[in-house]
């Protein structure tokens, strides 16, 4: 038998076992080639189908309009932190962020570096423990465009509902950490980008959804890899693409849509959340959630009242087979990450585990 363990990394992260499964089977001789989608040419024609099944699959689970383009490139969700201002910011022009978290942070440094970029709002002062209401953003109407980031990986904030901008402000989010958790409204958006190793896929591939009239926005004198114009002229194929990641995403959309698609998927992933915030909010302050308000359904992060039992709780759990709890150590503590492919029954593991360590600890 071969080992698995319960999996709850940040990222890169767990994966439907499904799909490493057909991964696995179509390894050595995928689909009559003899040979495996790492040796394949990406102009061939069993490639380019990869492409567009996964788009059209993408296209029906998030019900995508047909006016956006859905791009797979690369870089990580942190190049993009650069290529959205240098081709959506004009010279001259700002740019709104909502700074709620390390990673909206970063996508804002990154901004100020190539021109000016202005924090909408800052929770820094408040740790990010929670996210701005729509009253606290302060809004420019002249904006390039307002950036947010849906979930915060690191903290364990997330928007249900999307910020909303001044009219003709393109809205701008980084969805990595919980792309493809729920039904979301695309039309309300841009552009979302999400590197695919949280939710999506393994490393190396970015999911980018961007509507066509901003590819119309992209200045001409961009390098030609970073031009989001030039990549979707040449349907994410401009170079060779990271394309077993995009194999992989593709098999990972299919398995999404096979157990229901995002409804379902939502469902499931609001019963494992609740499931562990339920034990954090019934310990009687033994587990102290870290966000106060707008707690992620993704990643759940949580201290215990000393950093040694911090330390013991994450040995301990090592021993169960509960693997990468640790949280980010900008924040302490822990972090149980519950992606798509985090089943229930891993949860109840952890659950019954945290019940205990308690019970033994508190
Ligand atoms: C992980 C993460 C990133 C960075 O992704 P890379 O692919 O490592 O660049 C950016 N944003 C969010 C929300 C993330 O969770």
């Amino acid at each position: 038998m071969t080992k698995r363990v319960h999996n709850f990394n940040p990222g890169p992260a767990a994966l439907p076992l499904e799909v490493l499964q057909q991964a696995q089977a179509e390894l050595l001789d995928y689909k009559g080639t003899g040979m495996s989608v790492m040796e394949i040419s990406h102009r061939s024609k069993d490639f380019e189908a990869i492409v567009a099944e996964a788009q059209a699959d993408l296209r029906d689970l998030l019900k995508i309009p047909a006016n956006y383009k859905i791009l797979f490139l690369q870089g990580g969700a942190s190049l993009h932190f650069a290529m959205i201002p240098m081709n959506f910011r004009p010279a001259g022009a700002s740019a709104d962020y909502i700074v709620t978290g390390t990673w909206s942070k970063k996508a804002f440094k990154e901004s100020q570096k190539l021109g000016t970029a202005r924090a909408a709002a800052n929770l820094e002062a408040e740790n990010f423990n929670r996210l701005p209401a729509q009253s606290e953003l302060k809004l420019d109407p002249q904006a390039a465009y307002l950036h947010f980031t849906s979930n915060e990986t690191i903290h364990g904030v997330e928007y249900f509902a999307e910020p909303v901008p001044p009219d003709g402000v393109p809205l701008i989010c980084d969805t990595s950490s919980d792309f493809i958790s729920r039904p979301i409204d695309v039309s309300k958006y841009a552009m979302l980008y999400a590197g695919a190793q949280k939710n999506a896929g393994p490393a190396g591939a970015v999911v980018c959804i961007i509507r066509d009239d901003m590819l119309e926005k992209v200045p001409a004198n961009l390098p030609t890899l970073l031009n989001y114009k030039a990549l979707a002229e040449e349907n994410s194929l401009l170079n060779t693409p990271p394309c077993w990641s995009i194999y992989i995403v593709g098999l990972v959309l299919k398995w999404a849509k096979s157990i229901g698609g995002l409804e379902a998927i939502y469902q499931r992933n609001q019963t494992k959340a609740s499931m562990v915030y339920k034990v954090i909010d019934e310990s009687g302050g033994f587990y102290k959630g870290h966000a106060k308000t707008d707690r992620s359904v993704m990643n759940v992060t949580f201290r215990l009242p000393s950093e040694a039992l911090e330390e013991q709780f994450v040995a301990e759990a090592k021993k169960r087979d509960l693997i990468g709890l640790k949280g980010h150590r900008s924040v302490g503590g822990m972090r149980a990450s519950l992606y798509n492919a985090v089943t229930v029954e891993s949860t109840e593991e952890l659950v019954k585990f945290m019940k205990e360590f308690q019970a033994k600890n508190g």
